[in-house]
């Protein structure tokens, strides 16, 4: 596991993953296309390796993503805000993590 994560460059250092086997650069689009569709595995276009997300990468995510839920729960409960204003928060905040997210998630094809 440790070593998994060493070979992909790290689990936090804000660069898109690479093929693990040819180098080759996934794209954003091609990380976030597995991150919405329930982290589906990546198959690398080059060279057909299929990559796994590592366990580290979804836990961060979810400790990333909960915060944001229960700040809105939060808001809702005590300062009786419309969920519509909730929304207004939590909505910017969704997409920016959809655009951090591909940078810190870390695949392998190491399973
Ligand atoms: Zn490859």
């Amino acid at each position: 596991m440790v070593k998994a994560i060493k070979e992909s460059g790290g689990l936090i250092n804000l660069k898109l993953q690479k093929c693990n086997h040819c180098n080759a650069q996934f794209t954003r689009g091609e990380i976030n296309k597995s991150l919405w569709l329930a982290y589906r595995p990546i198959v690398c276009t080059q060279c057909g390796t299929k990559h796994k997300v590592l366990i580290a990468s979804r836990l961060l995510s979810v400790v990333v993503t909960v915060p944001f839920a229960l700040l809105g729960i939060y808001l809702v409960n005590n300062y009786n805000q419309s969920l519509l204003s909730v929304l207004s928060i939590i909505i910017p905040l969704t997409l920016l993590a959809s655009v951090i997210s591909p940078y810190l998630v870390r695949y392998s094809d190491d399973y």
